[in-house]
């Protein structure tokens, strides 16, 4: 049988679509080009969203996947972090991943390798049970897994928070970017969160491989230092196997289909997409600015609306479901029917890749997680930044000040971006113009390249490749 030729591939992606989204995107990739199968290990909090579901229906036969049995957490304080939750799903499902290697091992699948992502760092242990090589997917950009690397040296050398420092960070191979826009989990170094940040810097070095999610002529300097201090500082390997965008979904419920037939229906190029990822929400006053501002800019918009939260910029993070939640009460009065011949709003979860793939899509209002922007770039969108948690801000700066591929409104004192500044961005993005065009012809080009990197010859496909190669030479379990 099959089994029995073929090498197989665990893969372990923390709770979230930012990181199942594009490890599903790589087995598939890795599978239709190197004839392994993949078993995914899923950890989850609750019974899997319908969204997460649905990502992992439909695949391939040579990609399994497996729930495992939901973690508790009804131990932890209310409000406790983001980051802190994502880690313990994982750490949690430990005993449980044991027990799911161990029965692939029973079947004699042939497992060369585990591939888990940030947060799935404390498996190496139970992967060295096993006898199994570690490999981290790293989804998001080189730019920030320089800086996770960089990290123990910019501690020992720092004194200060980073926010506070005067000069530019010197992240090795990037553009020097201000303290304040590092990382959420490292801007305070007091804090729980930043020693584990710091924790887990130091346990990238001991992995047997980095699969990052980007390309060379994304991020060539960048790329490049990784490569250079693999030799100089014994870092482990890194392979950029990007861009992995999601790109086509079939099966979509009533209400995204709903999306689509909407945008058949708007000229070429002339709608804003505006959406926050799997978990950003906004405040009351913030989303009351942006309806206003959308109204204001006069432009055509599809936007995926939650309701607001004053408390957290990630609140329905766990939550995520593409079931139609509430009401939309907490829109300005009178908004939707004043935008109706313009707009389309919809509740909490669109098909995402499919709009951003349209013809009517002229541009996208993104919260900057990674996947989010290269679905924008491998389809051509211009974007306006809007960074909200995480490392987004990083990539928002690398956005505008860096590739130049986006536009980013001013807050004002009090931290909201007031809706004049929305309409003026918006406007700035959609109509026609100088700024417009440079964004446009900018990632048309990067548009080219992601899609060079992929063809056969491609830097992506042959780093992909390496990988291949590196773990059919394993011993097979
Ligand atoms: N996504 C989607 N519909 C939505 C929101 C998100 O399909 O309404 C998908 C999006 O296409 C992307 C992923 O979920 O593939 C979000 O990943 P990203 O890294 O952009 O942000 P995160 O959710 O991790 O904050």
């Amino acid at each position: 049988p099959q089994t029995q030729t073929r090498q197989h591939v665990a893969i372990l992606p923390s709770p979230g679509m930012g990181h199942v989204i594009p490890m599903v995107e790589f087995a598939k990739r890795f599978v239709r080009n190197h004839n392994f199968t993949v078993t995914f290990l899923v950890p989850t909090s609750g019974s899997p969203s319908t969204a997460m579901r649905s990502v992992f229906n439909g695949l391939p036969d040579s990609i399994e996947h497996v729930f495992l049995p939901p973690v508790n957490f009804d131990d932890l304080p209310e409000g406790s972090k983001l980051e802190t939750r994502i880690a313990l799903t994982v750490v949690r499902s430990l005993a449980s991943l044991r027990d799911a290697l161990a029965s692939l091992f029973s079947r004699r699948v042939g497992v060369v390798a585990l591939v888990v992502d940030h947060f799935g760092l404390d498996a190496f242990d139970v992967a060295r049970e096993f006898n199994l090589p570690s490999y981290l997917f790293y989804p998001s950009p080189a730019m920030v897994l320089s800086l996770i690397l960089h990290l123990p040296e910019l501690d020992e050398s720092t004194s200060s928070e980073y926010w506070e420092l005067t000069d530019p960070v010197k992240i090795p191979g990037c553009f020097p970017i201000p303290g304040k826009d590092l990382l959420d989990p490292i801007q305070d170094r007091k804090s729980d969160v930043y020693k584990l940040t710091l924790h887990k810097a130091k346990q990238y070095r001991l992995v047997d491989g980095i699969i990052v999610n980007t390309f060379n002529d994304l991020e060539p300097r960048a790329i490049s230092s990784l490569q250079e201090r693999e030799a100089t500082e014994k870092l482990p390997r890194v392979y950029p196997v990007g861009p992995l965008a999601k790109i086509q979904r079939t099966n979509l419920t009533e209400e995204e289909s709903q999306c689509l037939i909407w945008l058949d229906g708007q000229p070429r190029v002339s709608v804003l997409f505006i959406s926050f990822g799997s978990g950003g929400t906004l405040s009351s006053d913030q989303t009351n600015e942006l309806a206003l501002g959308l109204e204001n800019s006069e432009q055509r918009f599809l936007w995926v609306v939650r309701p607001p939260n004053d408390r957290a910029a990630s609140a329905a993070y766990f939550k995520v479901n593409s079931q139609n939640e509430s009401s939309f009460d907490f829109l300005p009065d009178g908004f939707l029917g004043r935008t109706r011949d313009r707009g389309l709003v919809v509740h909490s979860w669109a098909p995402q890749a499919q709009i951003l793939s349209h013809s009517s899509i002229g541009g996208f209002l993104t919260h900057c997680g990674w996947n989010s922007i290269l679905e924008s770039m491998v389809n051509g969108v211009p974007m306006i930044v809007w960074p909200l948690f995480a490392e987004q801000r990083m990539n928002a700066f690398m956005l505008t000040e860096d590739i130049k591929v986006a536009l980013r409104p001013k807050a004002s004192e009090n931290g909201v971006v007031e809706r004049e500044e929305i309409a003026r961005v918006i406007k700035a993005l959609m109509e026609g113009g100088e700024d417009r065009e440079k964004l446009r012809k900018r990632i048309e080009e990067l548009k080219e390249a992601g899609s060079t990197a992929l063809t056969e010859d491609g830097n992506s496909t042959k780093a992909l490749a390496d990988v291949a190669d590196v773990w059919k030479s394993q011993i097979r379990n």
